[in-house]
């Protein structure tokens, strides 16, 4: 599986780009402005789009991904995500209003975006791939993916506080090589209200590493623009030696 980290932060500005994984050449996890940087030739390539939940950074190129390569498509693009999700693209993106309503175009029975509801713990296959929704615990409903080849897996958090069923989950994964985990607030931010908002702070990486019982490469994502040198300061101070590194965009993992 080639596993390419197309955008890797929680906002923009330049060189910046939000979350968004290509594997192998005809899935996405999530569609945050790293889809830009494909060429058309590889949006066209993409036919299934996994959601982790309905937030801008996660799915901004979406919409536009969709209408680049219309023409060039065979099949419709299938976007998995909780039915929450799903309504969320429904009423507020395919609208015809704030964009053409391609799930009903050019016909409903053969639309040009397929909507696939997705459910924790169920997995879904995708040729030699299977990608699992995982519990996750945000300020809307979320979920992480497993994504399992055929010599290895790897799992993304999407946007999650601390959250136990998610660990538990990822330590049954056989063969996991690494965790992509977000970590969007610094500790000036309490655990309370963490948990409220639905992000990890350098603390709550603390605990979570504690939950983990594999030795896959941990690596830190979704930090905030700006605040990239600030977070990773904290979590060497709390983790030393195990303190993850950072993705940057367009970083490639054979997994
Ligand atoms: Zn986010
Ligand atoms: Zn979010």
């Amino acid at each position: 599986m080639r596993v390419t980290l197309l955008g890797a932060t929680g906002g923009i500005a330049r060189g910046l780009r939000t979350v968004s994984i290509q594997v192998d050449d005809d899935l996405l996890i999530d569609a945050g402005t790293g889809v830009g940087d494909l060429t058309l030739g590889q949006m066209a390539a993409i036919q299934h789009v996994f959601l982790t939940h309905a937030h801008l950074d996660h799915l901004a190129c979406l919409p536009m991904l969709a209408d680049a390569v219309l023409d060039r498509r065979a099949g419709p693009l299938t976007v998995h995500a909780l039915p929450e999700t799903l309504d969320v693209l429904k009423d507020g993106i395919f609208n015809n209003r704030l964009w053409p309503d391609y799930t009903a175009r050019p016909s409903p029975e053969a639309p040009w975006v397929a909507l696939e509801p997705a459910a924790v713990g169920h997995p879904v296959c995708v040729g030699s791939r299977t990608v699992t929704p995982l519990p996750a615990r945000h300020s809307v409903p979320g979920v992480g993916y497993a994504v399992e080849g055929e010599s290895g897996s790897f799992v993304y958090s999407g946007d999650t506080t601390l959250c136990e069923p998610f660990w538990e989950a990822v330590n049954r994964l056989p063969g996991l090589r690494y965790v992509f985990l977000e970590c969007t607030f610094r500790d000036d931010v309490s655990p309370e209200q963490a948990l409220e908002w639905g992000h990890m702070t350098p603390r709550l990486w603390e605990k979570a590493l504690a939950l983990y019982q594999g030795d896959a490469e941990v690596r830190v994502i979704h930090m905030e623009p700006g605040k990239e040198e600030a977070t990773q300061g904290q979590l060497k101070e709390r983790l030393g030696g195990k303190a993850p590194r950072p993705v940057v965009a367009g970083e490639m993992f054979e997994v």
